[in-house]
């Protein structure tokens, strides 16, 4: 689908840690959307009579095509950021898109490994979503990283899945425990404990610059294949 100026109105806002918030944008003209998992919109801020423009990766799957997911993390004295946290449920939103080319690799002849830290999540989620749908049964990996364990989005979500899906593997990984049983550190420790086999694998990563090029590096210096890596980084 060519980029397309949508209008919306948010249908839901959800509390997923204490600076990040999820935000249903139904949509109203065009009514539905095509779009391909790891992909992003362009939020349209009105300004000053003018208009400001961020992209946001959209968390939800393609087969959704009536609504779009966006994870938005606060930003203080961020402009779209800000923006979004005074909305109401209801509220009118301008979007265009899709965007980008952060994209699963076809033919899915590999097991993917999904990489991020915080919000940085979103585009793997529409991805594993997309897995789902698709029935797709080789393994499926998601090291997802945050600083404190308060702070782990969709997580009853993904431990839910692990209970469905016995070829999807959930490793939430706390790099500043308080009171955290499970692994702690840099997801890149993480990937060395679980994915000691790479030959099969794909490997996808998204998030802010600074973390997506240390995690990069880290790996490509761990042996990982650089054509191996798939990564969208947000400046
Ligand atoms: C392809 C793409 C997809 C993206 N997807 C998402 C997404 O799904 N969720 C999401 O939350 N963001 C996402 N972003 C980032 C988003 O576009 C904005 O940059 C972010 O929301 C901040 O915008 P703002 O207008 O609120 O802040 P601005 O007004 O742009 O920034 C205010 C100040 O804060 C600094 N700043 C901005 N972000 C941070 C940060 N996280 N930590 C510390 N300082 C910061 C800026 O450098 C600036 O100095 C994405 C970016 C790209 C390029």
């Amino acid at each position: 689908m060519p980029p397309t100026q949508f209008r919306t109105i948010v249908e839901r806002i959800d509390s997923l840690a204490y600076n990040v918030r999820g935000f249903r944008l139904k949509l109203l003209e065009p009514s539905q959307v095509e779009f391909r998992a790891g992909q992003f919109i362009i939020l349209h801020v009105p300004r000053n009579g003018g208009v400001v423009k961020r992209a946001y990766s959209i968390a939800s799957p393609p087969h959704e095509r009536q609504a779009i997911e966006l994870c938005i993390q606060h930003v203080e004295g961020g402009i779209a950021s800000t923006y979004f946290w005074g909305l109401k449920e209801g509220a009118s939103v301008v979007v265009s898109g899709p965007h980008g080319n952060f994209l699963l690799k076809e033919p899915l002849e590999y097991d993917p490994v999904f990489m991020a830290t915080g919000t940085g999540v979103a585009p793997l989620r529409s991805m594993i979503k997309d897995l789902v749908h698709r029935r797709f049964t080789r393994d499926v990996w998601l090291l997802f990283g945050t600083r404190y364990e308060h702070a782990l989005l969709y997580e009853s979500e993904f431990r839910s899945l692990t209970s469905l899906r016995h070829n999807f593997h959930y490793i939430p990984t706390v790099s500043r425990p308080k009171n955290w049983q499970g692994d702690a550190g840099h997801i890149q420790q993480t990937f060395a404990k679980y994915i000691t086999d790479a030959s099969n694998k794909e490997i996808y990563l998204c998030g802010w610059l600074e973390v997506v090029k240390a995690i990069y590096q880290d790996l490509a210096s761990a042996g990982v294949p650089q054509e191996k890596l798939h990564y969208e980084e947000w400046a």
